[in-house]
């Protein structure tokens, strides 16, 4: 499981930030100014005879054969270990439920005095602690060896387990009180809890989303605010323009952890914040940042945090009632043997993860699809903004560094939760060729 859905919750709260991970150097100083100059390749640029084609094949050449071949590698890779990852979660319940490490678990935290929901905080703390160890050969490979291997990560391993440990207390108290609520829900209605769970999903998520910017991800990272320059006016003038709240423009050490590149507009009711990583500020040109800042506010100003909440408070609708009627089947026949009570018993805890993931798992086409049409929309409103189309394209190349840039129909549907870096080069490119239109329309007539 990886609690794989906590990965959800915290996915859907972080929005696109961080890798979760932290760190030892000190953090870059900057100015707010930008030095790299935006290439436009030779075939992209606007004139007469600008083809979209033509543009966007020129921007899809900028990526070497080698270097494609090890981003389809580690895409293609990923995929993998989705499915290693889901059977290595299974294996995990199946170890916990077998040798009644869950039952144990659960008798000891009815040790601790007489109120129900202490009895489910402590078994909770217990099943992020070991559900997390059981799953480190797993972590540590994905996490570590893994993004090194492709040079996607900075950090020693000491650091490394720094910030996982600091993950792990994070995610062992909202663990914790996010299985106290859902257990209490279960108690209170036990045939139709999966209604109610879904709508305390919806709940929780939007709590954590308020929280994180302003309390959890500083644990991970340094958070400073951009100096003036005109990196900064440009960024705070689109802000202001779309009805974005907000003094100031956050920029975090990220290069601590990872050399990819990130932003996100995180938090709500009052902790909204930009935020972009120094990896971006540093390595990029002033129109890829505002391409990627354009994009950012689009999930801001069109809801999309909002939407996606409800979206999968659905889907945890459907998840939960799959859990709901596999519960009793599974129970029926094994439940003695686990020690397993019944449902509103945390002892089931393994098995009520595991019908969880068995279900997320399945549906991960589904969850894929309704993000990427939010990120498509939030392209559109980003270009819109910007008006950086070769600022976009150019983003969108550079993030073909670790993905795949052109994936095939199916795989597409799957497996990506983002429009491919090839659909983002050509909407890039039709919106240039309608926009600076003029120039070459006139020249051809
Ligand atoms: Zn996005």
């Amino acid at each position: 499981m990886k609690h794989r859905w906590l990965d959800i919750l915290g996915g859907i709260a972080f929005t696109v930030v961080v890798g979760l991970s932290l760190p030892a150097v000190h953090a870059q100083e900057n100015d707010g100014t930008v030095g790299v100059i935006l290439e436009i390749p030779d075939g992209a640029k606007a004139g007469p005879g600008f083809d979209v084609e033509k543009a966007t094949d020129a921007y899809i050449n900028l990526l070497s054969e080698e270097d494609r071949a090890r981003s389809d590698a580690y895409m293609e890779g990923g995929y993998w270990l989705q499915l290693w990852g889901f059977l290595y979660g299974l294996g995990v319940v199946w170890l916990m439920l077998g040798t009644r490490l869950s039952a144990k678990m659960r008798d000891f935290s009815e040790r601790f005095g007489r109120w129900q929901w202490l009895h489910r905080f402590v078994y909770g703390l217990q099943y992020v602690v070991i559900v997390t160890v059981l799953s480190f050969p797993l972590t540590v490979y994905q996490g570590f060896f893994r993004e090194h291997s492709y040079n996607l990560a900075t950090q020693t391993f000491g650091s490394w387990m720094g910030d996982q440990l600091t993950g792990l207390v994070v995610g062992a108290l909202l663990g914790a009180v996010a299985i106290t609520l859902i257990y209490g829900v279960i108690r209170k209605a036990i045939d139709t809890w999966w209604i109610w769970g879904a709508g305390l999903a919806v709940v929780f998520l939007m709590f954590v989303n308020f929280i994180a910017p302003v309390y959890i991800a500083p644990l991970f990272n340094d958070y400073k605010t951009l100096d003036e320059g005109p990196l900064r006016d440009s960024i705070m003038s689109m802000a202001r323009a779309n009805g974005i709240p907000g003094e100031d423009v956050y920029w975090f050490d990220a290069s601590r952890q990872t050399t990819r590149i990130s932003a996100n507009v995180s938090g709500a009711f009052g902790t909204t914040r930009i935020s972009l990583n120094d990896n971006l500020l540093n390595h990029t040109s002033t129109e890829e940042i505002e391409a990627v800042m354009a994009h950012e506010m689009g999930h801001y100003v069109l809801h999309h945090g909002t939407k996606l909440t409800i979206n999968f408070g659905l889907v945890f609708a459907f998840g939960f009632a799959f859990v709901a009627w596999g519960f009793k089947i599974t129970l029926r026949r094994w439940g003695a043997n686990w020690e397993v009570r019944n449902i509103d018993d945390t002892a089931g805890l393994p098995l009520f993860a595991a019908l969880l993931s068995i279900f997320f798992f399945i549906a991960t086409p589904i969850t894929n699809g309704i993000v990427r049409v939010y990120e498509a929309e939030a392209d559109n409103y980003g270009i819109n903004v910007s008006r950086q189309p070769d600022g976009f394209a150019r983003l969108a190349m550079r993030l073909s560094e670790y993905r795949k840039i052109s994936p095939g129909p199916l795989e597409r549907i799957i497996f990506y939760h983002h429009p491919s870096g090839r659909d983002r080069v050509y909407m890039s490119m039709l919106w240039k060729s309608e926009h600076h239109g003029s120039d070459s329309e006139y020249a051809e007539e």
